[in-house]
């Protein structure tokens, strides 16, 4: 029987990407919008590891099921490390990614060192709390203007120099095999067996309710 997994997202890219990166094992991956509406998570955390076990922990225990999430951004060197975890904020609450992408160039114009990495962690929790923690990480550079129209995020300003592109140049299979995102994904499936084995014993049990009732 396949095990259900529930991604806590009900973003429909993510989802169809891990259910693409796990099709081949006896895994369901079902998203947010497969239940009824749960409360929002607030992703208040200082880091990558707390938001996304707060994701994954939280849906687990409202719905019953296993679940997966992650959190990621982009941390860049002369920035002190930020934007970090405010990625999707940088540039005030309901910043587009053109206006992240717009205050990032501002505050690097006068820094030379344009070291970056975009960071994922992807934690997978089961309803009792207990949790297993992926990570990935991506080493690049950030260009002084946008460069390329695929992707999204802060992808037209992460120059790759291994493929000679920014992440907006390259094609989404292109970009999975080295994302940071890809690379969490990527020890996932190596581990997979463990992980599906580990789920099994940490799920809590159900006792069978014997039917002892007169006839009628
Ligand atoms: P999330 O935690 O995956 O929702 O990502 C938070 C924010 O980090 C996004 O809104 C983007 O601004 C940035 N980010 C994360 N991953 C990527 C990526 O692969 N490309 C570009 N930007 C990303």
């Amino acid at each position: 029987m396949k095990q259900i997994i529930v991604l806590a997202t009900t973003n429909k890219g993510k989802t169809r990407e891990f259910q693409k990166l796990l099709k081949d094992f006896p895994i369901t991956i079902k998203n947010l919008a497969d239940f009824g509406p749960i409360p929002e998570v607030v992703e208040d955390g200082e880091t990558f590891d707390d938001n996304a076990y707060k994701k994954a922990s939280f849906t687990a225990r409202v719905l019953g099921y296993p679940a997966i999430a992650d959190d990621s951004g982009i941390c860049v060197e002369a920035l002190d490390g930020a934007p970090g975890v405010y990625s999707a904020r940088y540039a005030g609450e309901n910043a587009s990614d053109a206006d992240n992408v717009k205050k990032m160039l501002k505050n690097l114009q006068n820094h030379e060192n344009r070291k970056a990495a975009f960071k994922c962690v992807i934690s997978i929790a089961v309803p009792t709390g207990a949790a297993l923690t992926y990570e990935g990480d991506c080493k690049g550079v950030i260009t002084y203007e946008p460069i390329g129209d695929n992707g999204f995020g802060y992808d037209p300003l992460f120059f790759y120099p291994e493929f000679n592109k920014t992440f907006a140049q390259l094609t989404i299979e292109e970009k999975g095999e080295v994302s940071h995102r890809g690379r969490a994904i990527k020890q996932i499936t190596k581990e997979i067996d463990k992980i599906l084995e580990w789920i099994d014993i940490n799920m809590p049990k159900f006792q069978e309710v014997e039917c002892k009732g007169d006839k009628l």
